[in-house]
């Protein structure tokens, strides 16, 4: 499946057991997930922003495949909400994630992000892009559900006669990040590791490791790739994302040498190779991370403050 074929909401059959949930158009929280069976036994990559969401995709895979009726193992890829939040319905289930994601999930829950929507109004402009872009979700009710194995490095599991490979690429997108690989079937889940179509978030770093995570990716010579947020994609959705953050660091760097507060260094980096892909406020995170990793002492914006800086750039941007 090339890039952008096919872009619709609801569970797509790559072949051979292996599924993938697309949330069209990708934007903020609109993340994707995964299926992988094999005989009665199955695995599901990530679940879902909310529980109402996470309902309808686990009854749509059940509708699909019998062995999705019990799910054996839940793989959280990263901790953002939008790919665990509903982790709660998957009962039963073995939940594995990354030691660093792990230690990650309980940092944002559910009920902060329920008391953020509440008082959107106290956060001024932060508030309205918080409520603009999440106000869509239902975070209230919702019981953090953390892993119940974990993991570092590498880890292998077995899906019927599938071998899964958990590669751990984090921290890169979020601290834990994980790439779950279906060698056999030449599919790949990437988590966030890959934005397709829209621009990516960098809430960690370091750059290097998430250059190296699509190098990984691209190794691995897979025909269908699934991306956290977006459309299926093949190598060449990977080499367009490893090109921007390539050329974000080196833009982002010019502008730190030569003394550019940050702010400005965000504003003044020409995104017009970009200009199909959506949600480009997040370049303000992007350059905050990078400048810490250059070595900015100032201290780090807060979720607020980040927010806020992130809402004027999309206002100007209209
Ligand atoms: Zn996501």
């Amino acid at each position: 499946m090339g890039s952008g074929a096919n872009y619709e909401k609801g569970l797509h059959d790559l072949g051979n057991g292996c599924f993938a949930w697309l949330q069209p158009d990708g934007s903020w929280g609109w993340s994707n997930a995964g299926l992988i069976v094999d005989g009665e036994e199955s695995l599901l990559v990530d679940t879902l922003f909310d529980l109402r969401l996470t309902r309808e995709m686990l009854a749509a895979m059940r509708d699909a495949s019998p062995a999705a009726a019990g799910i054996d193992v839940l793989v959280n890829t990263h901790a953002n909400g939008d790919h665990c939040f509903g982790n709660e319905l998957v009962q039963g289930a073995a939940i594995v994630a990354s030691k660093a994601c792990a230690e990650e999930m309980g940092e944002l829950p559910p009920a902060a992000l329920a008391a953020m929507l509440e008082n959107a109004d106290a956060l001024g402009e932060a508030g309205a892009f918080f409520r603009e872009v999440f106000g869509v979700f239902e975070f209230e009710g919702i019981t953090l559900t953390p892993p119940t194995e974990t993991f570092e490095g590498r880890t292998t599991r077995r899906v019927g006669d599938k071998a899964v490979h958990l590669i751990e690429v984090g921290p890169a997108h979020t601290r834990g990040d994980v790439l779950v690989h279906v060698p056999s079937e030449g599919v790949v889940y990437t988590g966030d590791i890959l934005f397709i179509e829209g621009h990516p978030i960098i809430w960690e770093g370091p750059i290097g490791n998430w250059v190296r995570a699509c190098d990984e990716i691209l190794a691995m010579g897979a025909a269908s790739i699934v991306p956290g947020h977006g459309p299926v994609t093949d190598d060449a959705g990977v080499r367009a994302l490893r090109e921007y953050l390539v050329t974000l660091e080196a833009e982002a760097r010019k502008r730190y040498d030569a003394g550019l507060p940050v702010r400005e260094a965000a504003r003044d980096i020409s995104l017009a190779d970009y200009a199909s892909w959506g949600d480009a406020e997040r370049i303000a995170v992007n350059v905050s991370t990078l400048y810490r990793e250059f070595g900015d002492p100032a201290p780090p914006p807060s979720p607020v403050e980040l927010f806020a800086w992130m809402a004027e750039l999309r206002r100007d941007r209209r």
